[in-house]
């Protein structure tokens, strides 16, 4: 055959996987190849893969290929990947064969600008993604809906052996996405009023490290049957529906800083309203749309309106044994492989508590 080498012989070692293969983002069955583990490389066997809600934007392709991402078919999503080590390189140092390891958005930066020097490889212009990305050799990188990984050793985190890996594989984006902006922000010291706006991935695991961070916690939601879940299932002190003016009004200047985890178009003028003077409005969820800056509720106040996005290895190694420590988990409903398609179909509904999780380990079959 002439031109390009088929996926599966790209490479030595022998995956398989699930790749969505045009924009309707369905996924099916993928035989391809991953690297040879190099020197500093950690190859792992997968055994659990979180569904985030980009997974189902990049295998239908809604963001369009950008400086950041490459939407190439086909396309093997996951980037909350977790598993256990079969092979080192030999100069690798921070993992050994037979321990628990996981990825999670970032798989390469350029270890040299400003941003990598302060370990913030997630603002690094020059990071590789999980997916979605041309690595280094000039192939596609892919995600975890496959059987094995392999990783440069300075992308991976050790997870600690007493943590439980399919509650723990969310933590890899959606853990460190609100992990990261609570401690930068100064919004983890005990005794805090933290609010958190939207209760899906993101908001459950926010309201969790909030807690354990000793904050009073209220959960902010449009939907009034959020209340039982928010108050009972993950322990928030209050919950308060952001459309009802008489509980804003309550509400008002008594928040520290707020997580707003919602990608779909919102209001902020109530969310500022709630914060107090020098309060942070700190956004997490990547609405499409431009959305409105009410500016003078925020000079009357000196308050903060800032974006965050996931963080860097250091920090997400540090959330991972933080919550080893604290006992967090994400709540999840554990799917078989060939479930995936209609759990796409239910993360686009938002109907999943909170997170799936795919049981790559003992349901993922090569074909
Ligand atoms: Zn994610
Ligand atoms: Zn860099």
């Amino acid at each position: 055959m002439v031109g390009a080498a088929a996926p599966e012989d790209v490479h030595p070692q022998k995956a398989f996987g699930w790749a969505a293969r045009d924009t309707s983002g369905v996924l099916s069955p993928f035989n391809f190849s991953r690297r040879a583990t190099g020197d500093l490389d950690v190859t792992f066997k997968v055994l659990y893969v979180g569904i985030c809600h980009s997974d189902l934007h990049f295998i239908k392709n809604e963001w369009g290929s950008s400086d950041f991402i490459d939407a190439s078919y086909p396309a093997v999503p996951g980037h909350e990947v977790v598993g256990v080590v079969t092979e080192v390189g030999k100069k690798v140092q921070k993992l050994k064969v037979g321990e628990k390891v996981g990825v999670g958005c970032i798989v390469g930066s350029c270890r040299s600008c400003d941003n990598c020097g302060k370990n913030l490889e997630n603002y690094c212009t020059k990071m590789l993604l999980t997916y979605g990305s041309t690595y280094y050799d000039g192939t596609p990188t892919y995600g975890g809906y496959s059987d094995i990984m392999v990783v440069d050793e300075h992308f991976a985190v050790r997870i600690p052996d007493n943590m439980a890996l399919d509650v723990t594989a969310p933590l890899l984006c959606a853990g460190i996405t609100v992990y990261s902006p609570l401690r930068h922000f100064e919004l983890d010291k005990p005794g805090l009023h933290i609010g958190v706006v939207g209760l899906g991935g993101l908001g459950h695991m926010a309201v969790k490290f909030a807690k354990a961070f000793g904050a009073k916690v209220t959960v902010i939601s449009t939907s009034p049957n959020k209340k039982d879940q928010a108050l009972n299932l993950l322990r928030a002190d209050s919950f308060l529906i952001s459309s009802d003016p008489q509980q804003i009004q309550e509400g008002a200047g008594t928040m520290d800083g707020i997580i707003d985890t919602v990608s779909a178009k919102h209001p902020l003028i109530q969310l500022i309203g709630l914060l107090k003077t020098e309060g942070r409005l700190v956004m997490v969820g990547a609405p499409v749309k431009p959305l409105e800056l009410p500016v003078l509720p925020l000079l009357l106040g000196r308050k903060m309106v800032a974006g965050s996005g996931i963080g860097g290895v250091k920090e997400t190694q540090e959330m991972i044994d933080f919550a080893a420590k604290h006992d967090i988990k994400a709540d999840i409903e554990l799917i078989p492989m060939d479930y995936v398609n209609t759990a796409m179909e239910r993360v686009q509904k938002a109907d999943v508590r909170y997170r799936f999780v795919i049981d790559i380990g003992n349901t993922l079959k090569p074909t």
